[in-house]
C-alpha cells in the first residue's frame, strides 16, 4: 500500500491543479484509511473523477505518459500470475532500457512496485491506465493463453454481470456491514487469533479460536451467506465472482480507532464458501520475553547469542506454538537505528516499526529463496526468515549466517535436537549446521490457569468464561549448541545421540520445563497432555 504522505503528495497535486476542493480531499483521506479499497475505485466510487480523467491526472502528477496495455509483451508475461494482475490492476508492457514498463490503475501503489521490482529483479517505469483497460488486457490474455473449457454451459460458468451487481448490493446492506464490524470487534477484544465463518447444511457457523481453542460465538441464517462472504471479499480486494477456488487477501478494519489487519481465506465447501481470518496485530500487540513466560537468565542466554554480528537462532515447535511470536520479541532487542532487520514470511504476522518486512508472494513467484536473495543485496544486519521449508530456502539463510549476517528462523520440528536433524534431511551439509547455529529454541504454547480472583460461589467467572483457564504462557528449552555438539553434528551423529548428549549436559527439557509449571500451579496436567505429551508424531 503507498504510504499516507505518497497519497498526500498527489491529493496537495491535485489541490494545486484546482482539480480538488478541500472537502473532497478530507472525503478521500477518510475512504482510503476507512475501506482499504485501491486509491482509484475509491476515487471513481466517490464520484470525485472518472476512470479516464484519474489517468490523466496521474499521468500528469507522473509526468509519465498514460499507456493502453493491450498487446504486452508475451514473453515478459511467461509464469507471471493473471489472476493476481486482474485483481491487482497490475499489468507489465514492455522492458525499456532494462526497465519493465507496467500499467498500474494506482501507480501510487508502493508495495505492487517493489513486489514488480523484486519479481522482475529490475526496476520498474510505472504508467497509469484504467482499471478497466487492464481487466480487459488480461482477459484477452486469458483466453488466448486456455483452451476453451469443456465444462457444460450448465456447470459452474462465471457469473452474469446482473448477478456480480446483486452481490455488491448485498454486501452493501447495512446489517451486513453491521456484522461484519461486529464479528471483527468481537474477535479483537477477546483477545481471539482467528474468526471461523462456515456454512453448514442449514445455517452458518461463527467460531473464535481463543488461546489455541475454537470457542462457538453465534450462528446465523444461512441466507446471509452470500451477503457475508461478498463483503469480506470486497473489503479483501478478492475476486467477488469467483466462488469456485480458494481466495486469499488481507482486508484493514478500523476498531474503536485502531487499525486491524486480517489475512483472509476463502475455501469453497459443500455448503458454500467457507472464510478464515486470521488477526494480524501490530506492534503494540508484540509481547516481550519476559511477558512471554522466559526466565530472566534464559532470555540473558538468548540476548547474548543474538548481539553476535553472525550466527543461526533457530526456534522450532508445531504450528500455534507461538515461535513468530517470540522471534519477533526478540527482534524488538535487537531492533535499533544502527541495525538493518529484514523480515521475510509467509504471511507477514506483526508489523513494527523500523524494519522492513517482505510477504512473500507466490502468485508472482517470489517466494522464500527469491525473496532473501534480493534482501543479501540490500545489506542486511538481521534477517528474519519466518520458516525454512525446503532446501533451498535452508541453504541460503545459513550461507547468509555464515557470511556476517545474523539469521533468525524457525523449522516444524518436536524439539530442540530435531532442527538439527531437519537441516541435515532437507539436505544441508552438516558442517554448515554446526558452524553457524548458535542456539535452537523448542516451544510451546500452554494456557494459564485462572486463579478466579473475583469469583462468588456460584457464580460464572469473567476471566475466563468458566473454562478455567486465562491467557497463555510458555514451555520451552533452550539447546547451546556448544563446541562438543557442534563435532558430533560434524561427525553426522544420530539425533538419538545428540539427544543423549544434550540430556546429559543438564539442558532442561520442555517436559521437564512444562512439569515444573504444574507443580506451580500455573497450568494443569491436563493442558501439559493436550498441547505436549499427547502431540502427533511430527510431520
Ligand atoms: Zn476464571
Amino acid at each position: 500500500m503507498a504510504t499516507q504522505t505518497g497519497y498526500d503528495n498527489f491529493f496537495e497535486f491535485l489541490a494545486a491543479e484546482g482539480e480538488l476542493g478541500s472537502e473532497s480531499i478530507s472525503r478521500l483521506k477518510t475512504a482510503l484509511r476507512t475501506s482499504r479499497l485501491p486509491l482509484d475505485v475509491i476515487i471513481t466510487e466517490l464520484g470525485v473523477a472518472t476512470d479516464i480523467r484519474l489517468v490523466e491526472l496521474l499521468s500528469a502528477y507522473l509526468r509519465k505518459p498514460a499507456i493502453s496495455p493491450t498487446g504486452s509483451n508475451e514473453a515478459l508475461l511467461a509464469g507471471y500470475n493473471l489472476d493476481y494482475a486482474r485483481s491487482a490492476g497490475v499489468l507489465p508492457f514492455e522492458v525499456v532500457d532494462d526497465r519493465v514498463v507496467i500499467a498500474m490503475a494506482n501507480p501510487l501503489d508502493h508495495s505492487a512496485i517493489s513486489l514488480n521490482e523484486l519479481y522482475f529483479e529490475k526496476p520498474v517505469d510505472v504508467r497509469a491506465a484504467t482499471r478497466k483497460s487492464i481487466q480487459d488486457a488480461v482477459e484477452v490474455l486469458k483466453r488466448e493463453a486456455e483452451a476453451p473449457p469443456a465444462a457444460s454451459p450448465l456447470e459452474n460458468q462465471a457469473m452474469e454481470s446482473d448477478d456480480v451487481a446483486r452481490l455488491k448490493d448485498l454486501a452493501l446492506e447495512a446489517p451486513i456491514v453491521n456484522l461484519v464490524t461486529q464479528m471483527a470487534q468481537l474477535a479483537y477484544e477477546t483477545g481471539s487469533t482467528d474468526i471461523h465463518i462456515e456454512p453448514l447444511s442449514d445455517q452458518i457457523r461463527v467460531r473464535n479460536r481463543v488461546d489455541g481453542v475454537l470457542q462457538v460465538v453465534q450462528t446465523l441464517p444461512k441466507p446471509m451467506l452470500a451477503g457475508l462472504t461478498t463483503r469480506i471479499k470486497i473489503l479483501s480486494s478478492l475476486n467477488i465472482a469467483e466462488r469456485r477456488i480458494p481466495q486469499d487477501g488481507r482486508m484493514r478494519l478500523s476498531i474503536r480507532g485502531q487499525e486491524v489487519d486480517f489475512r483472509v481465506s476463502t475455501v469453497p465447501s459443500v455448503h458454500g464458501e467457507t472464510i478464515v481470518l486470521r488477526l494480524l496485530r501490530h506492534s503494540a500487540g508484540v509481547t516481550t520475553l519476559e511477558g512471554l513466560g522466559y526466565q530472566a537468565a534464559d532470555i540473558d542466554r538468548l540476548r547474548n547469542a543474538s548481539q553476535s554480528p553472525n550466527g543461526l537462532i533457530i526456534v522450532t515447535g508445531p504450528t500455534g506454538s507461538g515461535k513468530t511470536t517470540t522471534l519477533y520479541a526478540l527482534i524488538a532487542t535487537l531492533n535499533r537505528p544502527g541495525v538493518k532487520i529484514f523480515t521475510i514470511e509467509d504471511p507477514v504476522e506483526y508489523r513494527m516499526d523500523g524494519i522492513t518486512q517482505l510477504q512473500v508472494n507466490q502468485d508472482i513467484g517470489l517466494d522464500f529463496p527469491k525473496a532473501l536473495r534480493s534482501v543479501l543485496r540490500q545489506d542486511p544486519d538481521i534477517i528474519l526468515v519466518g520458516e525454512i521449508r525446503d532446501r533451498e530456502t535452508a541453504q541460503i539463510a545459513l550461507q547468509a549466517a555464515l557470511t556476517g549476517h545474523l539469521v533468525l528462523t524457525s523449522l516444524h520440528t518436536n524439539d530442540a535436537v530435531g532442527a538439527v536433524t531437519r537441516l541435515q534431511d532437507i539436505g544441508v551439509d552438516p558442517y554448515l549446521i554446526s558452524a553457524t547455529t548458535k542456539l535452537v529454541i523448542a516451544q510451546r504454547l500452554l494456557r494459564r490457569s485462572c486463579d478466579h480472583q473475583a469469583l462468588v460461589s456460584g457464580e460464572r467467572c469473567d476471566r475466563c468464561g468458566g473454562t478455567g483457564y486465562s491467557g497463555r504462557t510458555v514451555a520451552y528449552e533452550i539447546v547451546e549448541i556448544n563446541a562438543a555438539l557442534k563435532s558430533m553434528i560434524d561427525q553426522r551423529a544420530t539425533e538419538q545421540a545428540l539427544r543423549a548428549a544434550v540430556q546429559a549436559s543438564g539442558t532442561k527439557s520442555l517436559n521437564a520445563f512444562a512439569n515444573d509449571l504444574v507443580d506451580r500451579n500455573v497450568t494443569t496436567r491436563d493442558e501439559v497432555l493436550r498441547v505436549i505429551q499427547q502431540e502427533p508424531a511430527d510431520v
